[in-house]
């Protein structure tokens, strides 16, 4: 239960003065319910007041206090006129505009006569100047109302500034001292202030280096944050590492056997892996470990390698891919060696139904099937392995944490490998796994020459068909990626089917095929095997490609406005070429106008091959949030801390948690106490039930 004194922090904004249910419904959409919410919600900018020129001096443009005389009120003489009140000081006038607003107010704020300080953003019109809508109106002797330094916050439609900065205000008076929960050396040495000073300062900045997010106050604040993630991470850790798993070390010989029959040697990081994962795998407690490379750094052998090792030991193993193009390509390359060495495997996805799909289930339940490989039909309730001990999950970002649970829950204790492909930058890893282990395939199978990637300006397409055309002629298979026009697939499609049958009608029609993710799989499959078995040599697509997919023989990849793609995302795609000896070339088209970030980014793009720099580059580049790309990226959701600017801090939080855990597993101790405050306040609560129920 959350600690009464984390009670004000969880009360409902509309608590707050002057925040009713129709403006809190505005502020809880854009900071959250509660009043800890808007305290996370923290300034973006500051609006500096201290600027208090003479009328004759004050720059147009400039936010300004002015100390001025109320000379006349003009009132609106039109609809669409505002309301005009002209002031002045010893050196000039001044006209205040207002739109809206009523007589009666006027003449009581500014009363002819009278001496007012004006606070707002200074313009002119007509060589005169103006200042709509003063911020602040205020007799002399009440100026200590108005803050010098005002801080700034994102806002949206619905909400002014001056509701959000009082409700912010306001909510700032519930902020009292909480126990430290952080070790008090460390903080001394970081030279922080206490979480409540820290939170204080940070909405109250005094120059535009306190709304930094390098600033002390604000790295404490995403510290503290940060630690409660890993925190919780750990917990949930130590939960896992208590269950028991199965002991898995077979004696070799299927895997020998596959080994013997390889036309090539596994790669140095290749065997480093399979150590890693097969000492794992020896252990009695279960495995979770990732498998990182690069596209084509030839993580499905080691996959294959891993599961003949769970059936050596009698065990089946599972292998689950997020689209049915990629588990039949997983299928496709292992069914031939699983012929060699005599083991069944078996192939489940959505489409299979009725007698096929029960004769899959029972074979797999009496256990004639070693192996079996699906999409998301893998953990549909009535699929029953007899003794599952080993999945493996390949692209795992596009699987939910819940599915990667289900899959999991088909066997007891299982072990688990997730692989991607998409290189996680460690600081993304850490805050969304905690310390998991991981093994990374880090150089390609030799033999391969790495890929020309050229940037090229949308306007010269013609040029670029001009040389496809010219590659086809020599018989290069060829990919050609349409742009991602918004999160639709509707659009995509329209434009995908547009440049369809414009190359179509250059090339000829049966050189040229379709593929997107609307198609029937039977559709998709024929697409595809004309493209790498028949006569297409181009491929036209939507990102329906972007995983997996293998056509050694592809060699040039066209990719439309590549700035509207992720890097990783770029570079996934790109990785469906260079796949065989030949030089492979990707064209990324750009529109004619970029951003310096995106141009930047595609440059990059043409300057590295190695997945796993280029990721780094893009969480510099774009910010978390985007690297990744979508929502079940597992990734944690961070009010305060920002992954590209707090990566240092991840590693010393991950430490800092894991030592905790060490000296105080159940959180007892007197900062143990403090820690699971701040684990409710970061709304870990799970974390704390973990805890209790351990
Ligand atoms: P990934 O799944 O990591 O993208 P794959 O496992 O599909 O890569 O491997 C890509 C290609 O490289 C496959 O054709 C595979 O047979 C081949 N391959 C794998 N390991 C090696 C190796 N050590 N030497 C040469 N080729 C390899
Ligand atoms: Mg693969």
């Amino acid at each position: 239960m959350r600690p009464e004194s984390l009670f004000p922090y969880f009360a409902a904004i509309t608590n707050l003065p002057g925040i009713g249910p129709r403006i809190g419904k505005y502020i809880e959409k854009l900071a959250g319910p509660h009043i800890i919410d808007l305290l996370w919600h923290l300034p973006r900018e500051i609006t500096d007041r201290q600027y208090c020129p003479k009328i004759i001096d004050a720059e147009i443009g400039r936010i300004a206090t002015l100390n001025v005389k109320i000379i006349k009120h003009h009132p609106s003489n039109g609809r669409k006129r505002p309301y005009r009140i002209s002031c002045g000081d010893d050196t000039g006038e001044i006209t205040l505009i207002f739109f809206r607003g009523d007589k009666k107010w006027f003449l009581n704020q500014l009363p002819e006569g009278e001496t007012r300080i004006i606070s707002g953003r200074l313009d002119s019109y007509n060589d005169i100047k103006q200042m709509a809508h003063p911020d602040y109106i205020l007799p002399p002797d009440q100026i200590g109302e108005m803050p010098k330094i005002e801080a700034v916050y994102q806002l949206m439609a619905g909400v002014t500034p001056k509701t959000l900065y009082k409700a912010i205000c306001s909510s700032l008076k519930h902020v009292k001292q909480l126990p430290e929960w952080q070790d008090s050396d460390y903080v001394k040495q970081q030279k922080w202030q206490s979480w409540h000073l820290a939170l204080l300062s940070t909405h109250n900045p005094q120059n535009i280096l306190d709304i930094s997010s390098d600033n002390p106050a604000r790295q404490r604040l995403a510290f503290d944050e940060l630690l409660a993630n890993q925190l919780a991470l750990a917990i949930m850790r130590q939960q896992v590492k208590k269950q028991s798993g199965i002991i898995i070390d077979g004696d070799g010989k299927l895997r020998q056997k596959i080994l013997n029959s390889l036309p090539f040697e596994l790669t140095k990081c290749q065997i480093r892996s399979l150590d890693e994962i097969y000492q794992d795998m020896k252990q009695p407690s279960r495995m979770l470990r990732l498998l990182q490379g690069d596209v084509g750094s030839g993580k499905t052998i080691v996959a294959l390698l891993a599961m003949l090792n769970a059936i050596e030991c009698g065990g089946q193993a599972a292998l689950m891919a997020p689209t049915e193009i990629l588990a039949k390509q997983h299928f496709k390359t292992i069914a031939p060696l699983a012929n060699i060495i005599g083991i069944n495997i078996g192939l489940l996805t959505g489409r299979d139904k009725g007698k096929a799909r029960d004769k899959i289930l029972t074979d797999l339940a009496n256990g004639k099937i070693s192996i079996l490989i699906g999409t998301h039909a893998l953990f549909q309730a009535d699929v029953k392995f007899k003794s599952l001990t080993l999945a493996i999950i390949d692209e795992q970002h596009k699987f939910g944490v819940h599915q990667r649970l289900a899959l999991a829950k088909k066997g007891n204790g299982i072990d688990m490998l997730v692989m991607t492909a998409t290189p996680i930058p460690r600081t993304l890893m850490m805050s969304a796994y905690g310390d998991l282990d991981d093994s990374r395939l880090l150089e390609k199978p030799a033999g391969r020459k790495e890929i020309e990637t050229i940037v090229i300006n949308n306007n010269r397409l013609d040029e670029v068909v001009n040389a496809v055309e010219r590659k086809i002629a020599q018989g290069a298979k060829i990919y050609w990626v349409c742009p991602l026009v918004e999160e639709s697939d509707i659009l995509d499609l329209a434009a995908a089917e547009a440049r369809f049958l414009q190359l179509s009608k250059h090339f000829g029609k049966d050189k040229v095929a379709l593929v997107h993710g609307r198609m029937k799989a039977k559709e998709k499959d024929d697409a595809m095997s004309s493209f790498s078995d028949g006569n297409v040599n181009l491929l036209v697509s939507t990102t329906v490609i972007e995983v997996g997919v293998d056509v050694p023989a592809a060699t040039v990849m066209v990719i439309e406005h590549a700035e509207r793609f992720g890097l990783a995302q770029l570079h996934q795609l790109r990785g469906r070429i260079g796949r065989g000896a030949a030089q492979s070339t990707c064209i990324l088209l750009r529109s004619e106008k970029l951003s310096d970030t995106a141009r930047a980014r595609l440059k990059i793009l043409s300057q590295s091959n190695d997945g796993f720099l280029i990721a780094e580059k893009d969480l510099e580049l774009r910010g978390a949030g985007e690297v990744l790309g979508t929502r079940q990226s597992g990734l944690p959701n961070m009010r305060l801390a920002d992954f590209a600017i707090h990566g240092h801090l991840i590693k010393a939080a991950a430490d800092d948690a894991k030592l905790i855990l060490l000296k105080d597993p159940k959180l007892t101790s007197e900062r143990g106490q403090a820690l699971r405050i701040l684990l409710y306040l970061f709304e870990r609560d799970s974390a704390i039930a973990n805890l209790q129920s351990g």
